[in-house]
């Protein structure tokens, strides 16, 4: 496996691949890597010749109030993952390097942003966006592989290919989950053993909601309540939200019918959870 830190050696290494004709699988993250991060690889792996992942916590795509500093890093453990699971080239860039200080501008999205992560994270999804068309530009993949995890980012980045084209293909990666069905996430680790104990609630919610509608129940206000009412009973978190949307498109329905997502978000002490489920009413 190859580290490569700098932009310029990036692009010259994919330049090469390229010209062998070697498909390049992508697999963006933030580090700290977990089982979640590790099946976008594997799943990069069967599907590309060459696998690049990337190491980067973007500043961009953290508010001011946010984890940024604290967000957990562990480069030396990542290395040893991404190089055990099939990684061939490891870009671990720097922040100065990717935001230069002459960087001139602003990506913004206009739609799938006023819900959910969206509209409780200004701007985030803008940094997100930016990220990816720098990282896109530099691996120049014919693959990219994401979470549906977070599902809104996968609706996102789908519109930032399309409307940007890029010859990508995305491919979305069913949530890993741990046996007792709690979403894996880097941020896991600031949950108290309390928080921990009952952060399953907010999948139990969300598969709740799913009875129900398997069960005939259509009015999305009615299934939203039943969320915020299992998990405020059964956790202390705080919750941010919770919403029954189409998906990917992200608006309300009157009577939820066609491919939904039943998403959530919730603030415990030092960690703020997200997990969703879509799936075909
Ligand atoms: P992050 O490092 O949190 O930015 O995540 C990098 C990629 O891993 C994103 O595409 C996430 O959606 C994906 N990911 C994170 N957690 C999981 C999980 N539990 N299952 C599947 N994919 C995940």
């Amino acid at each position: 496996m190859r580290i490569i830190t700098s932009i310029e050696e990036m692009e010259r290494e994919v330049a090469q691949h390229r010209e062998a004709k070697s498909s390049i699988g992508f697999v963006p993250t933030m580090g700290y890597l977990h089982e979640g991060h590790l099946t976008l690889i594997h799943t990069a792996r069967k599907e590309n010749d060459i696998v690049i992942a990337s190491i980067f916590v973007n500043p961009l795509q953290f508010g001011p109030n946010e984890d940024f500093d604290s967000y957990p890093r562990d480069f030396e453990r990542d290395e040893q993952l991404a190089r055990n699971n099939g990684v061939d080239i490891l870009f671990y860039p720097n922040v100065n390097d990717m935001y230069k200080p002459d960087f001139s501008f602003q990506i913004k999205v206009i739609d799938k942003v006023d819900v959910l992560c969206g509209k409780k994270r200004e701007g985030h999804f803008d940094g997100v966006a930016t990220v990816l068309i720098k990282l896109f530009n530099i691996t120049r993949p014919n693959r990219v592989y994401f979470g549906m995890k977070d599902a809104q980012q996968v609706a996102i980045v789908t519109s930032v290919i399309e409307d940007f084209n890029f010859p990508i293909e995305l491919v979305p990666v069913s949530t890993v989950r741990e046996e007792d069905g709690l979403a894996k996430s880097s941020r896991n680790v600031y949950l108290t053993e309390q928080e921990r104990q009952e952060a399953p609630n907010l999948y139990y919610g969300l598969k709740m909601a799913r009875s129900l509608i398997e069960d005939g129940e259509r009015n999305p206000n009615i299934i939203r309540n039943k969320v915020i009412e299992h998990i405020a009973n059964h956790t202390s978190g705080e919750i941010d939200y919770v919403e029954v949307l189409s998906y990917p498109e992200l608006k309300e329905q009157k009577e939820v019918f066609g491919k939904i997502i039943i998403a959530v978000a919730v603030k415990f002490t030092k960690a703020r959870l997200i997990d969703n489920i879509t799936f075909v009413v």
